[in-house]
Order: C-alpha cells, then sequence, then structure tokens
C-alpha cells in the first residue's frame, strides 16, 4: 500500500491553512485512523488535567506514537470556539491545551517551555511555533537537567 502525504509536508504547523491542517488529522498518518478505541476514551469527562489524562491514558498512547500530532495540536488551537476545544488532540487534554492558548500569554513577556527526552521533537517544534506566530520567537535552550536516559530494544529483539 502507499500512502501519499497531504499537501504541505515539510511545512512547519504554523505555515498550514487550516485545510491543510484537517487533511493531515484526517489522513491514514493520524494515529487514531482506524483505532479500535472506543469513542469515549478520546473525550475524558474530568476536567482537572492529571485525573482527564489517567481516563484517556489509551487516546494518548496512541497520540504519543501519531505522526501528525504538532498539525493536529495546531488545528485544535485554531478552532478552539467549535470542536478543537473537545476531547483530545496533539496527544493533549483539553486543560493543557487550553494552556497554550492565546489569552493565557496576555502581558507575559517569557514563556518556559518544559520537555523531555521521550517528547517528540515535532512536537516541541509545534508549541515553539505557536508560540513563534504569538510574538514569542526568540529562542533560548537552556538545560535544566542532564538527561542520562537509554532506551534499550525490547528483550526479543536483544536476543
Ligand atoms: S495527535 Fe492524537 S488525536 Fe491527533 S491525529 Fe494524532 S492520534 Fe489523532
Amino acid at each position: 500500500m502507499t500512502i501519499s502525504p497531504p499537501s504541505g509536508v515539510g511545512a512547519g504547523p504554523a505555515a498550514l491553512t487550516d485545510e491543510e491542517l484537517q487533511n493531515f488529522v484526517a489522513s491514514p498518518l493520524a494515529g487514531c485512523a482506524g483505532t479500535t478505541l472506543d469513542p469515549d476514551e478520546w473525550f475524558p469527562i474530568a476536567a482537572k488535567p492529571a485525573r482527564a489524562r489517567a481516563e484517556a491514558a489509551r487516546a494518548l498512547a496512541v497520540c504519543a506514537a501519531c505522526l501528525v500530532r504538532a498539525e493536529c495540536l495546531e488545528l485544535s488551537l485554531r478552532t478552539w470556539s467549535g470542536a478543537g476545544q473537545h476531547g483530545i488532540w496533539g496527544g493533549l487534554v483539553e486543560a493543557d491545551r487550553s494552556s497554550l492558548r492565546q489569552e493565557w500569554l496576555r502581558g507575559a513577556t517569557t514563556v518556559g517551555v518544559t520537555s523531555g527526552a521521550s517528547v517528540p521533537e515535532e512536537l516541541v517544534a509545534g508549541v515553539l511555533g505557536k508560540l513563534a506566530a504569538l510574538g514569542f520567537g526568540d529562542v533560548e535552550e537552556v538545560e535544566a537537567v542532564k538527561e542520562r536516559m537509554t532506551f534499550q530494544l525490547p528483550r526479543e529483539l536483544r536476543k
């Protein structure tokens, strides 16, 4: 099977039109395409972020491996007054995405973004792209903790 990438491949999510973002999210590249999870697992009920993340743990695991996560997050933030506010988008629950919204940044002069070794670079780039679009494009990387984590192959593959 051949999967053609949607138009806009190679551009950062912030540079894409709403339609191009929608094409990414609706494409076979989306981790949730064809998933067998119950639809309710994509819509946690709890308002508190930690509880909502626990309720949606299986859906968030799908998002963690999704190839269009950054595009999905961008589309959610752009369509916040509609469908983009509800459920899981871009590997984040509503409360977590809410904190990325423009109103939250009003009056701020500096924004801190934390990340770790297991966070996909694409997602970090998506968040930074969104912040740049909001006027926070001057990025300074700060190493708060020296990470020494290594990821081993599954035991079956190490034989
Ligand atoms: S990030 Fe999650 S919700 Fe968005 S397209 Fe990927 S799997 Fe689906």
